[in-house]
């Protein structure tokens, strides 16, 4: 599908028709110098031809005067099916690409408090191209996109929420085409799920940003409300503290302007070489002994090397480090010093492979990292225009994919319960004990157990928890969020059998104790489905989809649900407490997975903006 990818910059426009699949450029516009009131003219340049002037000082203009000359450059048989708009900022409204219609031009409008220079650059896109390609569908995509899965505790900064909430003070994070793309690009290049890996993206160019993208989410990422937070970049500081800028507007009278130039234009690596922010330049003048040119490159590295171990931290481990971006892709000096000493990691650095990294659009993945390495290092070529255009013909796809979305689903509540292998089965309730079923459970061959234990916690202990069986080959401990702050203890989000990684528990049973290293988690919301039952609603295992549960006293739409398939399984949505009584659901009895008058009804991956665009 050839999609026209359009990204208005402040005082440029670069678009190009893309083949969303391969990613092959079929035709490229370049327009720079778009600043009203400025003597120079602006320049556009097609296909990469010598520049001619545009008619015009501003994006509507010029794009209407350029994009039928592009279109006019296409080949024969290159047909238009999409436009995608890339957008910076999304703000909380929007976590996924979205077919353009009123109300998302009005609500990127809203946005640019958060975006100044960008989004109404991007919005005049918008509307010029839709003026001129009104037939095609549009779909904005936007930087901030990516992160909206971030977890509150990484989203918020330490403030009064009213504060926060009042002038949407929370981190956004940016780049985000970019690092879901890689990350996308690694999983290939491992022949794996991005489902099933841990990885840091660094995103290092002229803007710089890091991301820990934990089983294909990002849940932290460098940058925050405003893309000046996190690493060292070209022209801007990246963290510095905010007390330093109290200083300077109450000591030394400056005002936000000379602020926000000093930050965003004067710092980085031109502010630390005093060279410029070309990283070429300032490894050149290190090399001869300019000691400003090796001190910023000793600042940009520390900083991401800092990063990267927090990131760690924050996923419990990484399988890969993946540099990307001018700098990333380009600078094997820059890749060396960051990712030497992170053996800790299991990171080995090979430095061979690392000096004859050479990736681009043929060859998008290099690995320079010694055989054999727990955490791989490679270095990805990112491309943001395919990354785009990927992400608009998916969309386009889906909505020519008819599912069923009328069948309902039925809807139990799973209150917090233990699966227990046959040996902690035997430490906590006697040698040679197995567990008695009492109840079936509505999962073929499951079944709720006599046997109940205690959960002890640092804080506080939880009695009469049921344990459900038949045993397995690994503990799991499942509760809700409100058990976590009872029992003292942080519980990732999981899908069930997925405990790597997850904190431990101690269990006590009538015989004994047992303190588990790892299990605890809250289940993530799930559906279980037959192959037939996944075919007639148009998903596949693995994927996450979001729910209309109604039937409760409050309906409710929950996000973020994965669908489990397998003949084994019977149709049904589970829950867990917290989330059965967020919508009315009616309270479920210990330990036993509770049907109630619940139905579910799967909404294909689209938001109310969508409608009046279909
Ligand atoms: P980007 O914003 O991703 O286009 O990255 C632009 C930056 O990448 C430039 O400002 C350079 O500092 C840097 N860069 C590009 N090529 C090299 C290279 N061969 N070595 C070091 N830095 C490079």
């Amino acid at each position: 599908m050839h999609i026209l990818v359009i990204n208005c910059g402040s005082s440029s426009i670069k678009a190009a028709v893309v083949q969303s699949q391969s990613g092959e450029v079929a035709a490229t516009l370049d327009v720079e110098r778009l600043a009203p009131n400025d003597a120079a003219e602006a320049l556009m340049s097609i296909n990469g031809a010598e520049p001619s002037s545009v008619p015009a000082d501003e994006h509507a203009g010029a794009l209407e005067f350029a994009l039928p000359k592009l279109i006019d450059a296409l080949d024969d048989g290159v047909e238009l099916q999409g436009v995608g708009h890339r957008v910076v900022h999304g703000g909380r409204r929007f976590d996924r690409p979205v077919f353009i219609n009123d109300e998302v031009e009005q609500t990127i409008e809203e946005l640019i408090p958060l975006a100044p220079l960008h989004n109404p650059a991007n919005l005049a896109g918008i509307r010029a191209a839709k003026s001129l390609l009104g037939d095609i569908p549009h779909v904005a995509v936007f930087d901030t996109a990516f992160h909206r899965t971030l977890p509150n505790r990484a989203k918020a900064y330490a403030i009064p929420p009213e504060v926060a909430e009042e002038h949407q003070i929370e981190r956004f994070g940016f780049h985000g085409v970019s690092h879901q793309y890689v990350a996308g690009k690694a999983a290939e290049y491992f022949r794996a799920d991005v489902r099933d890996l841990r990885l840091i993206t660094c995103h290092l160019g002229n803007g710089c940003s890091l991301a820990a993208v934990e089983y294909g989410r990002s849940i932290e990422t460098s940058m925050g409300m405003t893309p000046l937070e996190g690493l060292v970049m070209g022209t801007r500081s990246g963290d510095i503290d905010p007390g330093a800028i109290i200083n300077l507007l109450r000591q030394e009278g400056w005002d936000a302007d000379r602020v926000d130039d000093l930050l965003n234009r004067e710092s980085g690596l031109a502010g630390l070489s005093g060279v410029g922010n070309d990283m070429r330049d300032i490894e050149q003048r290190a090399s001869e002994g300019d000691e400003r040119c090796r001190m910023a490159i000793q600042v940009f590295a520390h900083r991401v090397r800092k990063y990267i171990g927090a990131y760690a931290a924050v996923m419990g481990g990484v399988d890969a480090v993946i540099f990307t971006g001018g700098i990333g892709q380009n600078s094997a000096l820059m890749r060396h010093r960051i990712s030497q000493r992170l053996e800790f990691l299991g990171a080995r650095l090979d430095e061979d492979k690392n000096r004859a990294v050479s990736v681009g659009r043929q060859n998008p993945v290099a690995s320079f990292s010694a055989e054999p390495s727990r955490c791989h290092l490679l270095a990805v070529a990112t491309d943001e225009q395919h990354g785009i255009a990927s992400q608009v013909s998916s969309l386009i796809m889906k909505r020519h994919c008819p599912t069923d979305t009328e069948r309902t689903i039925p809807i139990a509540i799973s209150a917090r319960h233990v699966h227990l292998t046959q040996e902690t089965v035997e430490q906590l309730f006697g040698e040679g004990h197995e567990l008695t079923p009492y109840k079936p459970l509505s999962q073929p061959g499951q079944f709720a157990s006599e046997e109940m234990v205690t959960l002890v916690g640092p804080k506080a202990e939880i009695e009469r928890v049921r344990v459900l069986g038949p045993t397995r080959s690994n503990n799991q401990v499942e509760i809700a969020r409100t058990d976590e702050f009872k029992l003292g203890i942080d519980a990732p989000v999981r899908g069930s059998g997925d405990v790597e990684n997850t904190p431990g528990i101690t269990l006590r049973g009538p015989e004994g104790e047992a303190s588990l290293e790892k299990g605890l988690i809250c289940a993530l919301r799930h559906i279980h489905m037959t192959p037939e039952d996944a075919k007639a609603f148009g998903v596949n295992d693995g994927d996450f989809v979001e729910v209309a549960v109604r039937g409760g006293e409050r309906d409710l739409t929950f996000g973020d649900v994965l669908i489990r398939v397998s003949p084994n399984y019977k149709l049904e949505m589970h829950l867990d407490t917290d989330e059965g009584n967020a919508a009315h659901l009616g309270r479920s009895a210990e330990g036993v997975l509770v049907s109630t008058e619940g139905e579910a009804a799967i909404q294909r991956r689209r938001t109310r903006f969508d409608s009046a665009a279909e």
